[in-house]
């Protein structure tokens, strides 16, 4: 009997291995047959891993170089015309990472998660052509060591849905095409062995799918299924729940269907449907989103309400999604607090607690360790929900009494006051905030960190950096100035390290992109700010110029999507919590003499439900915090914010409600077209829209600046422009930075002269 199951598995390496290997066959340090080498190894120590806690179904095909929707383009042969010619790895990673002749394809998240993945491009012409090599071999890896895997696929509705059309086509137009490859590949897979189970992914079905596509559903499954009697194909989706494509799934032939009850509660409506079809049950009940030890009697509860639907046979008991989105194993975790350790699972952890939670759930006889396993879950459950480090009354009354929401004035009184006050010009310069990282300072910081140096000779680093950064926007003529953040590592980690509920790990890195892997930092308690955060820094810096300082903090609602959340609270009181300390933060900057404060919200769009039906609620909290966050400013204290994606035709109102008084966004790349909806809602506030792409080396040169401004003062009116880069400049060059800023000082100069 095969009881459990996982949806799939990270691939990194527990020591990052794999983004290693990459990047030294990336810079010409070893050749590909080596990556291959440490690919082989990795796949066999995660299968045994999966082996050995007692996983029925391991699956293949979820391992990656780079990305596996890039991997199922490869697998049709949907090649974009720039790639022609060239061949294996070489096609691949060109196509990932661009090369000399070709830009890369583009990248965009992974539904509301922080993986990303490489964009397919189809178009009309193409004819696809199947290309399964890697998907059987892995499968026979893993046979060679006695291992039987499942094959994972992604779908190929999802396949298109996530694609984009050269000609801004409809890419499901393309299904007809598309469908016949995958059916060619199952009877490749049908040949490996006498019966083979392939997990086909469709989460784009938890978006609540527009009727178009869910007429492909039955056609696509009802084809799939015929293929070969060998093949038992289980369609998984998961962070939401999927009840639509449930319904017309359940009249196909597919053998089981995958569901999260973790982030798609209202998946048991299908239960009923589900059990009347026969179909097996693969049932997401532990978390492969987050880091928390499974609370295994309230997994048993749900367990329990399933099996109230559905046959009991019928359900296998799985993650709830791939564990790609949680880090690897707590085993290097040396550093972290006892305690706190003793409230997470990583991934290799989490497949133990799938093994446990099935044995119970089956009634299994179990071992001495896995008694001992059970204990140890339910204390360290009790222990979470009781400690005095996660649940601070003080701080639960104080957020809770929390009514303050509108700011001292309405906008069109403070606006003037501030203009007054602070006397910047129209067409004002800034920048958003981060000066280039130099190795000095990152070096600076890790010495710090080490103990290697001391305090005040880090401090006194910092400060350094600060006069220069300071020195050369003085020389260069921008008004108002930024003290350039060098003693933040990351805009959600500094803030992290100094809010008491905070926890870091050591080695809990997660996958991001192709090598790239983030080490989120963890919510585990009620959030509070023993002391001020930025307040040292920001006076420092204003102290040193007569010009406006901007003081610097990253919003509620960003620190919250950047970081494992606890599970035990709703995101939004746990935002608000954020907001509450960062009203403080405020306030204490305004008592120093800060004058204007920015409030970055780089994650605000990233943060927005799948479904559309929850949209409306995240906004009301995420409105709310952002607010709280500036209640505390007087009204001549002028609110800058931030955010970092370019398409706000859908939430320039929620925009509007967040009345800041000066919003920067990244327009740079589309001329004025994204300002537009600016001046059509009648937006009031001041807009800094990015005259320049600072993703980019290139320096802009003054003419195309100027062009750029004059597209914009098209749009929209002189006194309500700023003139800013598209975001932060950490991650540039001094030598790209230096001569940019001071083109862009001179654009402004040349547009004020014509005006
Ligand atoms: N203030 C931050 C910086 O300049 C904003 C970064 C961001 O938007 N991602 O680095
Ligand atoms: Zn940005």
């Amino acid at each position: 009997m095969s009881h459990n199951y996982i949806v799939g598995f990270p691939r990194i390496g527990e020591q990052r291995e794999l983004k290693k290997a990459l990047e030294l066959y990336w810079s010409g340090k070893s050749t590909f047959s080596e990556v291959e080498d440490i690919a082989l190894s990795l796949k066999a120590r995660h299968w045994n891993y999966q082996k050995e806690a007692g996983i029925d179904f391991i699956s293949s095909n979820d391992f990656s170089y780079y990305d596996t929707v890039l991997d199922t383009a490869v697998m049709l042969g949907a090649i974009p015309k720039r790639f022609k010619g060239l061949e294996a790895e070489e096609l691949y990673f060109s196509m990932a990472r661009g090369n000399k002749d070709a830009v890369a394809m583009e990248m965009t998240k992974w539904f509301n998660t922080n993986y990303h993945y490489i964009v397919p491009e189809l178009s009309l012409e193409d004819s696809y052509k199947l290309n399964a090599t890697k998907i059987l071999n892995e499968y026979k890896e893993a046979k060679a060591l006695g291992i039987t895997t499942k094959i994972n696929l992604v779908g190929p509705i999802t396949f298109l849905g996530l694609s984009k059309r050269v000609d801004r086509g409809d890419t499901y137009e393309l299904f007809g095409k598309i469908l016949p490859i995958y059916e060619a590949l199952l009877e490749e897979i049908a040949k490996l062995d006498s019966t083979i189970t392939v997990q086909i992914d469709e989460p784009i079905f938890v978006k609540g799918v527009e009727p178009k596509v869910l007429s492909l559903i039955k056609p696509c499954y009802d084809a799939l299924c015929v293929v070969s009697s060998n093949i038992n194909i289980i369609v998984t989706t998961y962070f939401e729940h999927s009840n639509e494509a449930t319904k017309v799934l359940v009249h196909t032939p597919v053998w089981g269907i995958g569901l999260d009850f973790l982030h798609g509660e209202k998946n048991v409506e299908s239960l009923t449907l589900i059990n009347s079809s026969g179909k097996k049950l693969i049932a997401g009940v532990v978390d492969g989103r987050n880091i928390w030890k499974n609370d295994i009697r309230k997994t048993t509860q749900l367990l329990e309400t399933l099996a109230k639907e559905v046959d009991k046979e019928n359900i296998i008991i799985s993650s709830s999604c791939s564990l790609l989105h949680t880090p690897f194993t707590l085993k290097y975790e040396e550093k972290m607090d006892a305690e706190i350790k003793n409230w997470l699972a990583y991934a290799v952890e989490k497949l133990d607690e799938i093994s446990l939670v099935s044995k119970l759930f089956w009634g299994e006889t179990l071992s001495d360790t896995e008694l001992k396993a059970l204990k140890e879950n339910k204390k360290a459950n009790e222990n979470r929900t009781n400690s005095t480090r996660i649940h601070n009354k003080e701080v639960q009354s104080r957020v809770e009494k929390f009514s303050k929401l509108e700011r001292e004035g309405a906008y069109e009184e403070r606006i003037k006051i501030q203009k007054e006050l602070l006397g910047y010009k129209d067409l004002a310069t800034t920048t958003i905030g981060s000066f280039p990282q130099t190795p000095e300072v990152r070096k600076a910081r890790a010495d710090f960190k080490k103990g290697a140096i001391s305090k005040e000779v880090y401090e006194q680093e910092m400060k350094n950096y600060i006069d220069e950064c300071i020195a050369f926007q003085e020389a260069c003529g921008l008004e108002v100035l930024v003290h350039g953040e060098p003693e933040r590592n990351d805009m959600v980690e500094y803030f992290g390290e100094q809010l008491d509920g905070y926890g870091f790990s050591q080695n809990g890195w997660v996958q991001s992109y192709g090598s790239r892997c983030v080490k989120p930092p963890f919510i585990y308690g009620d959030i509070s700010r023993p002391k001020p955060m930025t307040v040292d820094w920001m006076t420092y810096a204003q102290a040193k110029t007569d010009k406006i300082m901007k003081g610097m903090l990253t919003g509620p609602v960003t620190i919250l999507n950047w970081s494992f959340v606890r599970d035990d609270m709703a995101r939004g009181d746990v935002s608000k919590q954020i907001a509450v300390a960062l009203s403080d933060e405020i306030d204490d900057l305004q008592k120093a003499g800060i004058k204007m404060i920015q409030v970055d919200e780089a994650a605000f769009k990233e943060g927005y439900p799948l479904r559309g039906e929850n949209i409306s609620g995240y906004e009301s909290w995420a409105v709310r915090d952002f607010k709280i966050s500036v209640s505390t400013a007087k009204q001549e204290t002028q609110i800058h914010t931030h955010m970092c994606y370019s398409e706000f035709n859908d939430i320039i109102h929620t925009i509007e409600a967040m009345d800041a008084d000066v919003i920067s966004i990244e327009t740079a790349r589309s001329g004025n077209e994204l300002l537009k909806i600016f001046k059509e809602v009648g937006y009031k506030q001041e807009v800094g829209p990015g005259v320049y792409d600072i993703h980019s080396p290139r320096i802009p040169s003054v003419e195309e600046i100027v062009t750029q401004i004059k597209l914009l003062l098209e749009v929209l009116p002189k006194e309500q422009l700023w003139i800013n880069p598209d975001c932060g400049l950490k991650t540039r060059k001094w030598e790209e930075v230096k001569p940019s800023l001071i083109n862009m000082v001179k654009a402004v100069e040349i547009v004020r002269e014509g005006l």
